[in-house]
């Protein structure tokens, strides 16, 4: 469906002037006075179709594509709060876990959230158990294999979303809502098949790049510093990808976030803006 064409067809001012118009013409009695009339009348139904046109064009610069709307970002610019947000991709190499960042979440009692990929689960059955029983996370889904979405048919995108979907539900007794695509990459199909799921789309506004071996922290936390503000949903790494992601995390805990009045929410959280508001 295209939200801009149903603009254009049911904008009411257009008809209003029509009739108008139509009005005019039946007072009309001379030739002349006719055809001038029915100048007027072009002229009216010119200007209103410009007006029209006018408006449509506005509308469709104000309004974003539909597909981008069922896409979250970010939460509320007026939300004093920020989400962070790990990905758990799957990993060849390694534990497959960052521990020490676990840990220092939960000992500072950090609100974060997961998206866990199907794959990445398989392996980590008390990771997953250990992460779920923590009140303040919230634990999203991040497709079964992590695969590139965009190259695969709609039926496809659909198993591959809801594998680890079907795995919390069934295994864990979790019902998983939230849904971040491989990547970041997606079509519109995608948006259909997530939508058709009931489940929510969540992307990020603030890149970490905490998997670039060839970045400090410190300039991680420069990126973030330029970047960070009210309803802000970081991408960050919680699968050992991210060399420095727990000092990081402790950067924005003990600093960044205190400095501009910032509170670490769910996603769930973030887009309802009832986190808990930090003294
Ligand atoms: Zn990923």
């Amino acid at each position: 469906m295209n939200r801009d064409a149903e603009h254009t067809t049911n904008f009411p001012i257009g008809h209003k002037h029509g009739s108008t118009v139509v009005v005019r013409i039946s007072s009309i009695n001379s030739t002349s006075q006719m055809r001038s009339g029915i100048l007027l009348c072009m002229r009216l139904r010119c200007s209103s179709w410009i007006l029209r046109l006018t408006l449509a064009v506005l509308l469709a610069m104000a309004l974003p594509p539909l597909t981008q709307a069922q896409v979250i970002k970010s939460g509320s610019p007026s939300c004093p709060g920020v989400a962070l947000t790990f990905d758990l991709c799957p990993v060849r190499k390694g534990t497959g876990y960052d521990q020490a960042l676990i840990d220092y979440l939960i000992e500072q009692k950090i609100p974060a959230t997961f998206f866990m990929s199907g794959k990445w689960m398989a392996r980590h059955e008390q990771q997953v158990q250990a992460l779920l029983q923590v009140p303040f996370f919230e634990v999203g889904t991040h497709g079964e294999v992590h695969t590139h979405l965009p190259l695969h048919s709609s039926e496809e995108q659909k198993q591959e979303i809801l594998g680890p979907v079907r795995l919390l539900k069934t295994k864990y007794s979790y019902k998983a809502i939230l849904f971040r695509p491989p990547y970041g990459e997606f079509n519109d199909e995608t948006v259909n098949v997530v939508r058709t799921l009931g489940l929510q789309f969540i992307l990020w506004n603030v890149v970490s790049g905490d998997p670039d071996l060839t970045i400090t922290a410190s300039q991680i936390e420069d990126r973030l510093k330029r970047s960070v503000r009210k309803g802000s949903v970081i991408v960050m790494h919680a699968n050992g990808k991210g060399k420095h992601t727990r000092e990081v995390v402790q950067d924005l805990h003990e600093q960044l976030l205190l400095e501009r009045n910032l509170t670490p929410m769910t996603i769930s959280d973030l887009l309802t803006c009832k986190g808990k508001v930090a003294p």
